[in-house]
């Protein structure tokens, strides 16, 4: 059930639901949240949602703020510090840019969800209507371009966690080689210590039994 509610939600990830995204959304509505919390899926996806949950129609809800046109975000890059913080929050990937350098946003890629813009500490980000010429391009006849749009959005954002899980692993592996270093490290310490150790006890025992040979 989670998979047919998340194919009914618009997948822009904007978090506007109160959820980290589509399908932490799709698995409240399992549990019984309110079908009216998604401003991007509007009316279309409030009746689509009554209609599998099959529960009654909610109109949106008032705390959730209406979303009336589609935006892409734009970075005003003369003002860009380069400080990355826009990219980490991108559920897309859709921000490009190097530490320290001017970034930039694929308007293709953008979902307009706007998490980007409070993290920017100069606020060179702003939101800008779409026009015709941002919008992506749409090949097939058969599904619409929202459809189209929303395929692309989640594939994105699958695409972006497949590469989030896959850095997790390697700086846990990374973190393991580490730790791994610093106990041999600490283990051929307490072997050295240990060796030494031994051997003064070896020349005690040497002396001791001199000593006693002398002055028996
Ligand atoms: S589009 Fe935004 S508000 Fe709608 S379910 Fe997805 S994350 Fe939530
Ligand atoms: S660029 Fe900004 S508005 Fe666009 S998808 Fe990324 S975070 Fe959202
Ligand atoms: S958060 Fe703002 S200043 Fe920092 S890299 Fe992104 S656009 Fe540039």
């Amino acid at each position: 059930m989670v998979d047919r509610i998340d194919e009914i939600l618009p997948q822009t990830q904007c978090e506007k639901c109160g959820y980290a995204g589509c399908r932490p959304y799709a698995e409240a509505l399992v549990k019984g949240d309110d079908i009216n919390k998604c401003p991007p899926g509007g009316n279309e996806t409030i009746l689509a949602l009554s209609k599998l949950l099959s529960t009654p129609y909610l109109a949106l809800n008032p705390k959730h703020e209406k979303i009336t046109t589609q935006k892409v975000a734009y970075i005003i890059e003369d003002q860009c510090i380069g400080c990355m913080k826009c990219i980490k929050v991108c559920p897309m990937d859709a921000i490009v840019g190097a530490p320290k350098l001017m970034h930039t946003v694929i308007t293709d890629d953008c979902s307009g969800c706007d998490l980007c813009i409070d993290p920017c500490p100069v606020d060179c980000i702003i939101m800008r209507e779409v026009k015709n010429e941002d919008t992506v391009s749409v090949s097939s006849q058969t599904i619409s371009a929202e459809l189209n749009q929303s395929y692309r959005w989640r594939s994105l954002h699958a695409k972006r966690q497949t590469r989030l899980a896959n850095e997790a692993i390697k700086n846990t592996n990374k973190e393991t080689t580490i730790k791994e270093a610093s106990f041999s490290r600490t283990n051929a310490r307490k072997e050295i210590k240990d060796a030494i150790g031994r051997t003064l006890q070896k020349r005690k025992i040497a002396q001791d039994i001199k000593l006693n040979r002398h002055n028996p």
